[in-house]
């Protein structure tokens, strides 16, 4: 089952974009199933699940921090992962830094961006963004890489709003790179009910898990 459904999404995802394999909640069987199919990008939304799961499968895979991130908790995941796709706060980027820096290790991150209408609380909106690069608030951080931006579209069935929310992603993401940061060039949009739509919006990364994996 999960080999099929990783064969699918692959075959529909174009070159180039990156599947990131949303484990959460999912038993280690589950990911060594999609692992043995070549599947070597997870990610996790809680630090002390990622730790756990990090220790316990094989080392070439590549951990991915979705959830939100309590700056208490960023110590735990640090030696290891590979991209926190959840900054939302400059706090949070600047123990981010802080605990890179001890670990001798420069951390790729990207900025949650904030389109949504409803439900998520977190993640910075276009202006807040623009506003803090404007003031230069990253520069000092030097044990960050920002990768570029993340974002997710309102839970609705309302396909034209997705669209319009993955619309502004995209264009703010156009914006930071061409004002700000011109190396960013990961977007990271789209999930398992709206990565087609996201990936025709310009997605670079999109993160699926219950359509891998089935429901949590
Ligand atoms: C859980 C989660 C996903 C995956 O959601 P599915 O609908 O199961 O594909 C993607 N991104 C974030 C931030 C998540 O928390």
């Amino acid at each position: 089952m999960i080999e099929e459904n990783l064969a699918q999404i692959r075959h529909s995802l174009p070159d180039g974009v990156v599947l990131v394999a949303v484990s959460k909640f999912q038993p280690e069987s589950a990911i060594e199933c999609a692992y043995r199919v070549g599947q070597r990008v997870f990610a996790e939304s809680r630090p002390q699940e990622l730790a756990v799961k990090y220790r316990e499968l094989p080392k070439d895979i590549e951990w991915h921090m979705i959830g939100h991130l309590q700056t208490n908790k960023v110590r735990m995941i640090i030696p290891f992962v590979s991209l926190i796709h959840s900054v939302d706060s400059l706090r949070l980027a600047e123990v981010i830094n802080q605990e890179a820096e001890r670990c001798g290790r420069v951390v790729d991150v990207l900025l949650e961006v904030l389109v949504a209408s409803e439900q998520s609380k977190f993640g910075w909106t276009p202006d807040e963004l623009l506003k803090a690069l404007d003031l230069r608030a990253f520069e000092q951080l030097s044990a960050i890489r920002i990768r570029g931006l993340m974002g997710m579209a309102t839970f609705t069935d309302d396909m034209s709003r997705v669209s319009s929310e993955f619309d502004q992603l995209h264009s703010i993401f156009g914006r930071v790179k061409a004002e700000f940061l011109p190396d960013i060039d990961i977007l990271s949009m789209g999930m398992s009910d709206d990565y087609q739509i996201a990936v025709d919006h310009g997605s670079t990364m999109v993160r699926v898990g219950s359509s891998i994996f089935g429901s949590r």
